[in-house]
């Protein structure tokens, strides 16, 4: 990921805080693909990422950030995977980690971020729960808030994503990306980075449309595309098996929305039951075994061609942004 450090927000080397993130294989699909009638379907792998999720771009270089501004302590709610990257890294800054867990996040998550090192705190409720103690507690015990969005540095992290398919793809991006959404900093970071390739003229033409995938049983995104809004509402009792996807509303919904929108994109959404299938299916026909947030995207391939968002001839690429073995409570023998 640091190759592209030059448009990254980190001045000088030796602050680069990295557990060797980034540069992910897109793979083809064909099998999948011939089977949905799309003959050009890809997947970015960011489970081969260190700590098994690709928050960890994100927090390589807001950590490395707070590394360069002097920043000792950090912290952040979370849904399980940010959790345990930011502990990671953190430890691997020297910085001390406070991290906000809802009670019910995956026994994984909880045991790696204890594992890293780092202060669970666990929260009755949500995400959105462990987002307002962290604004309770932050301001008296000096802790710098690392929030998606609320900081400008994880951003930049997740950017590297759109880097990574124009030069993978030899500098020509895709019709269309299909990413499991949830506090959105994927969708909003490649669209930055489309719009830095083209300043710097390393692109050029139709930019990609843009799809996010939600779970139904937490869906405000979709609800708000849906309804023509600029921003989400608050949903209640958010519940799905893709916990990534279970954010009632993202801090930075109008940004995600306004870029679905310019994109020619869409919202759609999904439900737990429509996600395993799918998930098995690639392990069957591909080898690979992707995360339920994967597995989301690859469910909303069969809407999205449905409803002619996406056409045969195009190339799709779907982002699998977890490691399927932090989910094995998912899979029956
Ligand atoms: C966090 C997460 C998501 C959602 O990503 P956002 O950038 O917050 O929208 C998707 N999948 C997994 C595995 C995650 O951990």
């Amino acid at each position: 990921m640091w190759r592209y450090r030059e448009l990254l927000p980190v001045i000088e080397d030796q602050n680069i805080v990295t557990l060797g993130e980034g540069f992910t294989p897109i793979l083809r699909l064909r099998r999948l693909g011939e089977g949905l009638g799309l003959e050009n379907l890809y997947l970015k792998d960011e489970s081969q990422i260190p700590t098994g999720s690709f928050k960890a771009r994100g927090l390589s270089i807001a950590i490395s950030k707070a590394k360069e501004l002097g920043i000792t302590k950090i912290v952040l709610p979370t849904a399980g995977n940010a959790g345990s990257a930011a502990a990671a890294y953190a430890t691997r800054a020297g910085i001390e980690a406070h991290v906000f867990a809802p009670r019910e996040t995956p026994e994984v998550n909880k045991k790696e971020i204890v594992a890293y090192g780092a202060e669970l705190h666990l929260v009755d409720g949500l995400i959105s729960d462990a987002g307002k103690m962290v604004n309770e507690l932050k301001g008296k015990n000096h802790w710098f808030d690392v929030s998606t969005l609320k900081e400008p540095y994880r951003v930049e992290g997740k950017k590297t994503m759109g880097f990574e398919l124009a030069e993978q793809l030899a500098w020509k991006l895709p019709d269309a990306i299909v990413f499991p959404t949830g506090g959105g900093t994927g969708v909003i970071g490649m669209w930055k980075a489309f719009s830095e390739l083209e300043e710097l003229r390393w692109i050029s033409g139709k930019r990609p449309k843009m799809f996010v995938v939600q779970s139904t049983g937490c869906a405000p995104l979709v609800r708000a595309f849906e309804e023509g809004r600029d921003e989400s509402t608050f949903w209640q009792n958010a519940q799905t098996v893709a916990v990534g996807l279970c954010v009632p509303k993202a801090f930075a919904d109008r940004l995600i929305l306004k870029a679905l929108r310019e994109s020619g994109g869409a919202a759609v959404a999904v439900t737990d039951d429509e996600i395993m299938g799918p998930v098995r299916e690639l392990a069957q026909k591909e080898g690979i075994l992707v995360c339920p947030e994967g597995g989301a995207t690859l469910a909303a391939l069969k809407h999205l061609k449905e409803r002619k968002l996406i056409s045969e001839e195009e190339t799709v690429v779907v982002f699998n942004t977890g490691s399927a073995l932090k989910y094995m409570h998912l899979f029956g023998l």
